[in-house]
């Protein structure tokens, strides 16, 4: 069975207490027995989710293993689930499945303030699930590729139906180009 967690932390000082039995000069390419890892991760984390356009999620299916090999801690795993998103270009809403690697590797003699991942002894999972689902996004999510977007002059979803508006239209940032040629052409 499968728990559900909304904090994901993993106590890795099993890793760590075998380590303090063998001689660290044997350990050297050497891995230790890995932790299995099976959960649902609730993502919570609402600056994130809103960073992806995502206005909701159902808990992430996440599998794999953590092992300790050379000195760092390798996270071998795969997360999955259902998201709804909202389009960025035409702000419909939108369900798409969403998964992807979450493979990491983690050098533990950094453990100063830049490593986020592990606080003590403990690694912090959650981090890491955000990270990877952050990955496996696009910059921009769209309802589907050729997603016509919104009409900028009448708000009409162009995917639903044509408008009447005549869209002679430049982009704001384009604008000023525009100007910059025409006063030229004055000159
Ligand atoms: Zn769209
Ligand atoms: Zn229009």
């Amino acid at each position: 069975m499968t728990n559900t967690v909304e904090v994901c932390i993993i106590n890795l000082s099993g890793l760590w207490g075998e380590l303090m039995n063998i001689n660290i000069s044997k350990l050297i390419g050497e891995k230790t027995n890995p932790i299995d890892i099976s959960l649902n991760y609730e993502l919570n984390n609402s600056e994130l989710l809103q960073n992806l356009n995502i206005l909701e999620v159902e808990p992430l299916k996440v599998t794999g293993k953590v092992y300790k090999n050379n000195g760092r801690i390798i996270v071998d795993a795969v997360f999955s689930g259902e998201a709804v998103f909202r389009c960025s270009r035409c702000l419909e809403e939108f369900k798409k499945n969403v998964s992807g690697n979450m493979n990491f590797d983690i050098p533990l003699e950094e453990k100063d303030d830049d490593n986020t991942y592990i606080e003590g002894d403990y690694l912090n999972l959650s981090t890491i699930i955000e990270e990877a689902l952050a990955f496996s996004l696009p910059m921009k999510t769209l309802c589907k590729e050729e997603c016509r977007g919104l009409c900028p002059i009448c708000g009409q979803n162009l995917n639903l139906k044509e408008c009447n508006c005549d869209v002679d239209y430049i982009d704001p940032r384009l604008e000023k180009l525009k100007d910059f040629f025409s006063k030229n052409e004055e000159v």
